[in-house]
């Protein structure tokens, strides 16, 4: 298999349980809830997307024609040490591309595997940290992870829905919009009014890191 990826780096994460910790951010090319092309967005499943996942021309991204050629990738930018190394593998839509050969050499590498996922393709096994993030509208199969993150508002969600579903972590933040305030206090509403969830921020987008 040949992996497309849009870019890789070295970074901290910025959201989630996870916020603040040193991680290898491994950046898929391609969605499939949206192409990632303007013209596309309003008529796209999911149209709130922030990130470019298009082509495979950012930093470290590329072609890589083995499992061994891009987990030897994510080694080199994590550089020497092989105490608590950290993958975040995300995208665009990560389950489009990670497959069992590629968490299983990152695995020999020393990489506890975290992902970050719309829920919408089940889980390949062998994940150490599952992150899913339901979009409005569309059918989300993986209902069992670590944590469910929910951007907020998004009209068609009701977050009751997710509250039985087996995850460690409810997560709510707030859409990153025109209208920012007012997602803000959205998301602060849902944490008050119903405590299983926590407000995450997006603390990389505070501090300037990508
Ligand atoms: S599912 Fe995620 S990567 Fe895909 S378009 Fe939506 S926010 Fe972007």
């Amino acid at each position: 298999m040949t992996y497309a990826v849009k870019e890789a780096f070295l970074t901290l994460q910025g959201e989630g349980v996870q916020a603040g910790s040193r991680a290898v951010f491994l950046r898929f090319a391609g969605c499939n809830l949206w192409s990632g092309r303007e013209a596309d967005r309003a008529s796209a499943q999911c149209n709130f997307c922030d990130t470019d996942f298009v082509g495979t021309d950012g930093e470290g991204g590329g072609k890589f024609k083995a499992a061994a050629a891009l987990a030897d990738h994510v080694a080199a930018l994590w550089g020497d040490g092989d105490d608590s190394r950290l993958v975040v593998v995300t995208g665009g839509e990560p389950m489009l591309q990670l497959d069992a050969a590629l968490v299983e050499a990152l695995h020999e590498r020393g990489f506890r595997v975290a992902v970050e996922s719309n829920g919408t393709l089940p889980a390949v096994a062998g994940v150490d940290w599952l992150c899913v993030s339901p979009k409005a509208g569309t059918e989300v199969v993986q209902r069992a992870g670590d944590e469910l993150k929910l951007v907020w508002p998004q009209a068609g969600i009701d977050p009751a829905e997710f509250e039985s579903w087996d995850f460690a972590h409810f997560l709510v933040q707030p859409m990153d919009c025109a209208d920012r305030q007012a997602a803000v206090d959205a998301a602060i509403r849902l944490a008050m009014e119903r405590p299983k969830w926590r407000l995450t921020l997006q603390a990389h987008k505070v501090v300037g890191l990508p």
